[in-house]
C-alpha cells in the first residue's frame, strides 16, 4: 500500500458497501455478501456507515460510487465483475474515478491458462474480466475467473469483489482484511465481543433483571437478542489490546452471571447440540429420539455435530399413530384415552424409543403444529416434550402457537434443553 489519503489514516477507518445486481433489487437473491462483509469489518473495528444496493446500471452505479468516495475512506463493491454485458463494475469505477480502463496482459494470461487447463477457449467477453481502471491492481480469485480490483485514488480506496460468496470470501479474507489492518496500524482499536447464551428465561425478564446494568453501562455495551427458546446477551468493547478487552468483558460477565448464572448454558458460538454431545460423551451414554411434531429436526440438529455417531443411536419419526404403536410400542389404550398429544403418549414414546433403539437416554416430541387440528381442549401450539432414562421419564408441556417452522424450531430447542438438563441432573 502506498501514498494517498488512505495510507495516512491511522487508528480509524470508515467504510461504505455497495451491492451491485438487479437480481438483488428484484428480491430474487438475498444480499448475504453485505451481511458477511459488515460482520468481518466490525470484527476488525472498521465502521460501516452506509450500505447500498444498486441495479446493473452504469449511470446509477457510478453516481453511488462517486458519492461514496466523497465521504468514506474505504468503499467495497460486490458483484458485477463477471464476463457478461450487465457486469459493469469495472466501467463504473473507471467512470467514477475518471480513469481509463486498460486490459491487463497478466490477467489475460491468467484467464487463458484457466481456460486451457479445462480444455476450453475463452471468448471476447471473457477477456473483459481482465480490464482494470488505470492505477488499479487485480486481486487473485482462487475460486473463479473474475479477479477482484483494488484501486487507491485521490479520495480513498475502492475494492471490487466478485458476487458469488464462495469467490468473495477467500478474496476478502486473504487480500482485503490484511490490507485494512495494515492501514489501521497496530494501535487501532478493534471490536471484541463475548456472548452469553441463556435458556429458560424470556428476553423481557432478562431486560428487567439486567435493567440497571444495561442502563448504566457504556463500555462494554450490552445488547439482548432473542431467538427461538433462547436469549443471547452480547457484550462488546473496543480495544487495541486483547488483554484489555478481555478484562473489561470478564468484569461485566461476572456481574451478569451473578444474577443470571443458572440460565447461562453456553457462550459465543456454542450450540446446544454440541454441548449435549460433550455431556453424552463424558457420561458414555447413548441417545435415541422419537419425533412426531418436530418431524426429524431434533435428529438433524444432533447429527449436525461431527462425531455424533459416537452417542446417537437414531431417530423414529413417529408421525402416524400406527408407527407410535407398532414401532415404539405406545399402548393403543393411551392413544384412545388420552390421544397422541398427551403426557402419557410422550412418556410411552420416550421409553419406547429407548428400548426399540437400545439407548440410555430417550427424547420424544408430540404436539399440534397447526394451522389445523386444534380443539378447545388441545389448541394449536400445544406440545408435550419428554426426556427419560432407566430411572424414569420427565414430561413438560408448552403452548406456542406460530408458523409450523417456528413451532418445530422452538420445540426442538426446548427438547434439546430438557435433555441437557436431564443429563446434568436438574430435571
Ligand atoms: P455477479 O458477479 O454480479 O454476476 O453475481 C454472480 C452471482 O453471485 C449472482 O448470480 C449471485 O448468485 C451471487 N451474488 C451476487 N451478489 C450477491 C450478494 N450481494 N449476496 C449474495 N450473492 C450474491
Ligand atoms: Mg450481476
Amino acid at each position: 500500500m502506498c501514498g494517498g489519503r488512505f495510507r495516512e489514516l491511522i487508528s480509524t477507518l470508515n467504510a461504505e458497501l455497495i451491492s451491485a445486481g438487479t437480481e438483488l433489487l428484484l428480491g430474487e437473491i438475498v444480499d448475504t455478501n453485505a451481511a458477511y462483509v459488515s460482520q468481518k469489518l466490525a470484527e476488525i473495528g472498521v465502521d460501516v456507515y452506509y450500505r447500498h444496493t444498486v441495479g446493473d446500471n452504469l449511470g446509477r452505479l457510478a453516481e453511488v460510487l462517486r458519492h461514496a468516495f466523497q465521504r468514506s475512506d474505504v468503499v467495497i463493491i460486490t458483484g458485477g465483475l463477471g464476463p457478461t454485458q450487465d457486469d459493469i463494475t469495472r466501467e463504473a469505477i473507471a467512470e467514477a474515478t475518471s480513469r481509463p480502463l486498460f486490459r491487463s496482459p497478466e490477467a489475460v494470461a491468467t484467464l487463458r491458462a484457466f481456460f486451457a487447463a479445462r480444455g476450453r477457449v475463452p471468448t471476447d467477453s471473457n477477456f473483459r474480466q481482465a480490464d482494470l481502471p488505470q492505477g488499479g491492481v487485480h486481486l487473485h480469485n482462487s475460486c473463479g475467473t473474475a479477479p477482484g480490483i483494488r484501486l487507491e485514488h485521490e479520495q480513498g480506496v475502492v475494492f471490487a469483489l466478485p458476487g458469488p460468496p464462495v469467490e468473495l470470501k477467500p478474496m476478502f479474507e486473504n487480500a482485503v482484511i490484511p490490507d485494512l489492518l495494515d492501514a489501521l496500524g497496530a494501535r487501532h482499536e478493534r471490536l471484541h465481543t463475548r456472548t452469553l447464551l441463556l435458556c429458560d428465561i424470556g428476553e423481557s425478564n432478562v431486560a428487567d433483571i439486567l435493567g440497571d446494568i444495561i442502563g448504566e453501562q457504556t463500555d462494554p455495551t450490552i445488547a439482548l437478542y432473542a431467538s427461538p427458546a433462547q436469549v443471547r446477551v452480547r457484550m462488546a468493547t473496543k480495544a487495541a489490546e486483547e488483554q484489555t478487552a478481555r478484562a473489561c468483558l470478564a468484569e461485566t460477565e461476572r456481574l451478569i452471571r451473578e444474577r443470571l448464572g443458572e440460565h447461562v448454558w453456553g457462550v459465543d458460538e456454542d450450540t446446544m447440540e454440541a454441548a449435549i454431545g460433550e455431556l453424552l460423551r463424558q457420561a458414555r451414554a447413548s441417545l435415541a429420539v422419537a419425533e412426531s411434531c418436530t418431524g426429524g429436526l431434533f435428529a438433524s440438529r444432533i447429527t449436525d455435530v461431527p462425531g455424533s455417531s459416537d452417542y446417537f443411536r437414531g431417530c423414529v419419526v413417529a408421525y402416524h399413530n400406527e408407527i407410535k404403536m407398532h414401532v415404539l410400542g405406545v399402548p393403543e389404550s393411551i392413544l384412545q384415552q388420552h390421544g397422541a398429544v398427551s403426557e402419557q403418549c410422550a412418556e410411552a414414546m420416550v421409553q419406547g424409543v429407548r428400548s426399540a433403539l437400545g439407548a440410555d437416554y430417550g427424547v420424544a416430541t408430540t404436539g399440534i403444529a397447526g394451522p389445523g387440528g386444534g380443539t378447545d381442549e388441545k389448541p394449536v401450539g400445544l406440545v408435550y416434550v419428554g426426556v427419560g432414562d432407566a430411572n424414569g421419564t420427565h414430561v413438560e408441556s408448552f403452548n406456542w402457537p406460530g408458523s409450523r417452522a417456528q413451532f418445530k424450531s422452538r420445540v426442538t430447542q426446548i427438547a434439546l434443553n430438557l435433555l441437557r438438563k436431564r443429563i446434568i441432573g436438574t430435571v
